[in-house]
């Protein structure tokens, strides 16, 4: 069996992979950026033509499915999904909630359909493994018909991940999936942080869309609204200045200069007191998650740590970590698992094609 697991971003395409025969191995992966529009079903082409030429696949309709990553799945795309016409028109629907990244992704689905026309395409949702959460913790304190009419509520997202994290974390706690109490964070470039009671996702802290929760790269996390009325109340900045300063110019890099926590650590030892305070401010976030969620969730059995912050940061994972041993949090059951999105897709592929 193989499966294309595709990351079709604005200008650039992920891909991986994977064959399955006793056990499933990762047997190509690659890159290609700085792709215009319209480009993306030419790379794939070539993408086709060098793997062809490595002996890899015979050609790309000789593949067993094709595994999108999806940002935004809204209300409705709630699990991996065989892509037809409808399911297409339903992420183009959902577009709006996501508009730099469901548009995107379907220029990769809309290729594929082109490319490998009999080959089963399957989406996969980066808010889907949030569909658990309760309203209590997905809707805003809004008015109702905010949440009916324009279907304002928290989604969650880098739900692949969570899911593939929680999998993972199963096999060294050595219980049943179900019975499983931790806390998940993939801290990466954007950083976010869920509650799993039961073998499910209660609470994450990115919502309506992937700005809201922690401290990230250049992304602001949680914020008093007002901030922002009054920007544009007192300072007339427009919506547009309002997206790019939240989007781009804030968290890590707002802080001190700089979205890298290796530099921010290193100027850090060197004494340099920008690179302390976003250190302290990013970790300190965190710490305020973890607490809040272990009164949600009660007792955990552990908290995870992924992304490129977490899994490499020893200072970072010490720092959050640090005196919560009365929470429960000691060294015995904090971990810290690389992720692997598209090794989650593959698998949950092969499940569904063999359920056929
Ligand atoms: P993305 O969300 O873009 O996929 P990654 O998961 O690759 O991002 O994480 C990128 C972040 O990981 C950067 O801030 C980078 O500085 C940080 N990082 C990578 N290696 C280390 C390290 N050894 N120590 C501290 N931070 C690191």
């Amino acid at each position: 069996m193989k499966i294309f697991v595709l990351n079709s971003g604005s200008s650039s395409i992920k891909y991986k992979l994977f064959s399955k025969k006793e056990t499933i191995k990762l047997i190509a992966q690659g890159v290609v950026e700085n792709l215009g529009d319209g480009e993306h079903a030419k790379a794939l082409k070539e993408i086709e033509e060098e793997l062809i030429s490595k002996s890899i696949v015979d050609d790309f309709n000789s593949l067993d499915a094709i595994a999108h990553r999806v940002v935004h799945g809204g209300s409705n795309l709630t699990k991996p999904t065989i892509i037809n016409q409808d399911v297409i028109k339903q992420i183009k629907d959902t577009s709006s909630l996501a508009p730099l990244h469901n548009p995107a992704n379907l220029n990769g689905i809309i290729a594929f359909s082109k490319i490998a026309p009999s080959v089963p395409q399957i989406a996969f949702f980066d808010t889907a493994f949030h569909q658990s959460m309760p309203q209590s913790s997905y809707r805003y304190a809004l008015p109702l018909e905010y949440y009916r009419d324009f279907n304002i509520r928290r989604y969650g997202f880098h739900g692949i991940s969570h899911q593939y994290l929680l999998k993972e974390s199963i096999k060294l706690l050595n219980k049943p999936i179900e019975e499983c109490n931790i806390i998940t964070l993939h801290l990466g470039n954007g950083a976010s942080i869920t509650a799993i009671k039961n073998g499910k996702s209660v609470d994450t802290s990115m919502g309506f869309t992937p700005l809201e929760g922690l401290v990230m790269g250049t992304r602001v996390g949680d914020i008093d609204a007002g901030i922002l009325l009054y920007l544009e109340r007192e300072r007339g900045f427009s919506s547009k200045e309002i997206d790019y300063l939240l989007n781009h110019k804030s968290g890590l890099k707002g802080i001190c200069g700089t979205n890298n926590m290796r530099d921010i650590i290193e100027n850090m030892k060197k004494g340099d007191k920008e690179a302390k305070l976003a250190f302290e401010i990013f970790c300190l976030k965190i710490k305020k998650y973890i607490g809040s969620y272990i009164a949600l969730i009660g007792k955990v059995d552990a908290i995870i740590f992924s992304g490129g912050i977490g899994e490499n940061s020893k200072e970072v994972r010490d720092e959050v970590c640090r005196d919560m041993e009365h929470l429960g949090i000691s060294s015995n059951n904090t971990f810290v698992i690389k992720t692997n999105e598209e090794l989650e897709m593959a698998r949950e592929a092969i499940l569904m094609l063999n359920s056929f």
